[in-house]
């Protein structure tokens, strides 16, 4: 990275902080906190609700990104950045990427999160060994020409939308 030319602004880092900081206390999740900000303005902040909400997937980037989308009424997030107090998980990596933010600035890293307990290093590492260890997670193809015929009908949609 370059630090010239990075835009990156502490004061937002430190309200992904207050929003991790604040689950130590409520238990909504893990200490992780993250914030959405567009043209220097916060748009949304999210923290980690997977024990509050019963969803695995309400990470702090998730509930963030989701509550951008809902402000800003729209899927893409294109000229957002994110701001998260930890390094993303998988997941939250490609739900950023998915949401078209092409900046994300984060604080502590994957080894952090492991150092206290959480399992990050863990999907890196089984993505990395390209998604074979059954001990991790059975990935099993079946029905590949009949699954394809959702595809095949999107493919000649006239109105379908890519995003
Ligand atoms: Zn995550």
């Amino acid at each position: 990275m370059s630090q010239e030319t990075s835009n990156y602004q502490s004061k937002f880092m430190q309200i992904a902080i207050q929003e991790a900081t604040s689950n130590v206390t409520t238990g909504a999740g893990g200490p992780f906190g993250s914030v959405v900000v567009k043209d220097g303005v916060v748009i949304a902040q999210g923290h980690n609700q997977v024990l509050e909400n019963n969803d695995p997937t309400a990470h702090g980037e998730v509930m963030a990104i989701r509550a951008a989308c809902a402000k800003l009424g729209t899927h893409d997030l294109s000229g957002c950045q994110l701001y998260t107090n930890a390094y993303p998980c998988p997941m939250c990596l490609s739900a950023i990427i998915w949401a078209n933010i092409k900046t994300t600035y984060y604080g502590n890293n994957a080894q952090d999160a492991a150092a206290i307990g959480f399992r990050d290093d863990y999907i890196y590492d089984y993505i990395k060994d390209g998604c074979t260890d059954i001990a991790v997670l059975k990935l099993e193809q079946h029905e590949r020409a009949a699954t394809m015929a959702p595809f095949s009908a999107f493919a000649a949609s006239s109105t379908k939308q890519l995003y």
